[in-house]
């Protein structure tokens, strides 16, 4: 902003799980914060710390519509978009069109202000992978006209734009594809693995395995994350980055693990989704090599505050 030392970035999806670790990391950070948010899946919980801080703005509106910010913009984070399995096939032509004219208006803004533009892209955007680990070389196994195409292919298109805007305006870009992530700040009912198991058990229910429990995922602390996104944001290049935790999981020894952490619970099996991917482990090599990343923090310590989130969330 004029007169002001504070570099100011604009991060759409804000209010949701990642964008909101993200936004009160860069505040801490001495960042101007502008979070733009439907809360069409985020949440005003995760930033009412922040509301009434300084250097701190939340607009609620929808990034499809338009994303009118005055004052001047140094970077463009785009995380806006139902993430969970559960929430974009309610979602699924919000979730299209965040992914295609809301992908457009945060380009467009960064564009016009000369900002850095950081993609949040997806592991799904590889499918159902056929090479395993995923290296970011691999271009993806993903069934265009199936219940997860509108997500998958949302997001694929949203790197297909990034890069038009990166070769034909010059857009300063990054792209980073985000494996499974936990940790506070996801929601009560967001579907997603994590939440459901540790909710399931913490309510004394049975915990719901998809299929067999024999597909594999590996899962990354948000605050982890946070510090790759940081780490590609401002040292890294516009090709893109896979950031995720390397430690792989079968859902069916994830399980094991919460009731471990938790209490004894039983499982109960039911039905796989459509198109749920068999297999899914990061190969994070490139953020490693060339920017110093990993993730320091092991799964079962992450999940000890998450499990502390959900229990306040949960009112127990
Ligand atoms: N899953 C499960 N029980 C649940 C929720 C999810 O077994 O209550 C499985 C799901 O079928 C998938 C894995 O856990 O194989 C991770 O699912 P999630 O929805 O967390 O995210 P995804 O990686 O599929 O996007």
């Amino acid at each position: 902003m004029a007169g002001s030392t504070h570099r100011r970035a604009v991060i759409t999806g804000g209010a949701g799980f990642v964008g909101s670790t993200l936004a009160r990391r860069m505040h801490a950070d001495g960042w101007h914060v502008v979070v733009v948010d439907n809360l069409c899946t985020g949440s005003a919980y995760n930033i009412a710390d922040l509301v009434q801080q300084e250097r701190f703005e939340f607009v609620q509106a929808n990034v499809s519509e338009g994303l009118d910010i005055s004052g001047s913009v140094d970077a463009v984070l785009h995380f806006a978009s139902p993430a969970s399995p559960p929430e974009y096939l309610a979602l699924p032509i919000e979730t299209m069109k965040v992914g295609s004219i809301g992908t457009f208006n945060a380009l467009e803004l960064a564009r016009a202000n000369g900002a850095t533009f950081l993609m949040a892209s997806t592991s799904e955007i590889y499918g159902d992978p056929e090479v395993h680990p995923q290296i970011e070389s691999y271009w993806g196994n993903v069934n265009t006209i199936g219940p997860r195409s509108v997500y998958d292919e949302a997001k694929r298109f949203s790197e297909a734009a990034t890069m038009a805007w990166h070769r034909t305006h010059g857009v300063d870009t990054r792209i980073i594809r985000i494996f499974n992530t936990y940790g506070p700040g996801m929601q009560v009912a967001d579907g997603r693995v994590v939440p459901n198991f540790i909710c399931q058990a913490l309510r004394g229910e049975a915990l719901t395995i998809y299929g067999d429990g024999s597909q594999t995922r590996s899962f990354c602390f948000v605050e982890d994350l946070v510090s790759g996104i940081l780490a590609v944001l401002e040292h890294g290049d516009a090709q893109p980055y896979n950031l995720g935790n390397p430690v792989e999981f079968t859902i069916g020894q994830f399980a094991e693990l919460v009731t471990e952490l938790v209490g004894g619970q039983a499982v109960v099996y039911q039905p796989l989704p459509e198109d749920d991917p068999k297999r899914r482990q990061p190969n994070i090599d490139r953020a490693k090599r060339e920017l110093g990343w990993q993730p320091e923090v092991d799964v079962a310590a992450g999940l000890v505050p998450t499990i502390a989130y959900f229990r306040e969330r949960l009112g127990l």
